[in-house]
């Protein structure tokens, strides 16, 4: 049986030769089994031919040339927002800022509008399944300002109490951040609960969707968050490249992230004032090819569906749960309902430390990740310095999760 006819929804023959690093080989002339997309993704040729195609026939700044070649430049960007605006939902492109990461939105949310809004006596709450890019900016902001950091903890499964987040989450509470989907172990956290609770003290929302958003459907508009932020490279486009989507009313109470060309109305030698959303909070000459590029991987990911991507993954990933489980010596860490997680699997065997499991994958073509995931208070509360992770796309096949199960267990022979 072939994965076409095996799993629902997908052809994953086609979508793979869309994809020309899966023909290669790695390790010991093996053929590239790549199963760590929850750190970066591949990239389709449709997405790296758009880079190419801009080098080649536009390139030119923006926003500041009347020759053709800045205009077409333009239009290519602008039409780049437009058409993420519409992948995510959001009301209006103008309310999507471009940045290099999901690190540059949050850090920017937490300097402009946390110096903008918060006072001392004020609480930022966060919760412990977060990456480490949504807990320090958050931090120094803390230190800066004098305001409280709350953490909503997580349960043995990983998940996050969502009990104790209705007891933190409070009237003193002014921004919740938090992870749409956790890199670590793959949850996915139960939004509408926290927004709720958020909303009925007032309280901003800033959803981390870094893992959301090249799995699952995103609707910035529905989810009633204030702040949306995602990264290109996690989503078959390039390194470089991500977005911040904020709602326009509170854009306009932050002061700029980062000063300079392009964001400003008027300059004069004693003072600026600033240009409207969303070129107020992109100080710069940009990435330009990386956010046309990232159009168009929205573009890819819109043909194929979301929802069979999602469900895709949530097959694979039953798939896996089950065919691992099958080895003695594995702990395997999150939850085992596959509603409830995305296709990230974190997992130990025993005795044998991540960093060994993720050599010898690799010299048998398998691409994982072993260490922290940049979760280090996960590690912590599981008592582990860190996990072997496996995480799944719309090209992963089950012959893959088979290569996976069938390495690991010589993994357990050789080092048992
Ligand atoms: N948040 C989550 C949940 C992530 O998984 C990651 C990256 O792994 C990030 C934030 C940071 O993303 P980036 O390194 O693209 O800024």
């Amino acid at each position: 049986m072939t994965d076409k006819e095996h799993l629902t929804g997908l052809n994953i023959e086609q979508i793979r030769r869309d994809f020309p690093v899966l023909k290669r080989t790695v390790g010991n002339d093996k053929p590239l089994v790549y199963l760590d997309n929850a750190a970066t993704s591949q990239t389709p040729v449709q997405v790296i031919a758009e880079i190419t195609r801009f080098y080649r026939d536009h390139n030119a700044n923006i926003h500041r040339g009347v020759h053709t070649l800045s205009v077409e430049s333009t239009d290519l960007y602008e039409g780049a927002r437009n058409t993420i605006a519409e992948f995510l939902g959001a009301p209006s492109a103008s309310e999507c800022i471009f940045t290099r990461n999901t690190t540059e939105s949050i850090n920017l949310v937490a300097s402009a509008w946390g110096k903008s809004n918060l006072q001392e006596g004020d609480e930022i709450v966060i919760s412990e399944i977060e990456h480490h890019s949504n807990i320090v900016p958050w931090q120094i902001i803390r230190d800066e300002l004098n305001v409280s950091l709350r953490f909503i903890p997580m349960l043995a499964d990983g998940s996050l109490d969502v009990d104790a987040a209705a007891e933190i989450i409070g009237p003193r509470t002014k921004l919740v951040a938090i992870t749409a989907m956790a890199n670590s172990l793959g949850n996915i956290t139960p939004l509408a609960d926290i927004i709720e609770m958020a909303k009925k003290h007032d309280a901003l929302v800033l959803v981390d969707g870094a893992q959301s958003a090249p799995h699952m459907q995103t609707d910035v508009a529905a989810l009633g968050a204030d702040f949306f932020a995602c990264s290109a490279h996690k989503m078959l486009g390039p390194t470089g490249i991500g977005l911040l989507w904020a709602k326009a009313e509170v854009l306009d109470t932050m002061q700029p992230f980062m000063t300079g060309g392009d964001m400003i109305s008027t300059v004069t030698m004693s003072q600026s004032t600033w240009a409207e959303i969303p070129a107020k909070f992109e100080a710069g000459t940009p990435n330009i090819e990386g956010a046309i590029a990232f159009g168009a991987a929205c573009n890819y990911l819109d043909n194929i569906g979301m929802t069979s991507i999602r469900n895709h993954e949530k097959e694979l990933t039953g798939l896996a749960l089950d065919k691992l489980n099958s080895i003695e010596e594995i702990t395997i860490f999150g939850p085992s309902d596959v509603e409830k997680r995305g296709g990230v699997i974190s997992f130990a065997l025993q005795g044998i430390h991540p960093h060994d499991i993720g050599q010898f994958l690799d010299s048998e073509g398998i691409a994982i990740r072993a260490g922290h995931h940049c979760a280090q208070p996960v590690m912590s509360a599981l008592n582990v310095p860190a996990t072997a992770r496996a995480s799944f796309y719309l090209y992963n096949t089950e012959a893959e999760i088979d290569h996976l199960t069938d390495t690991l267990n010589q993994v357990v022979k050789y080092f048992g």
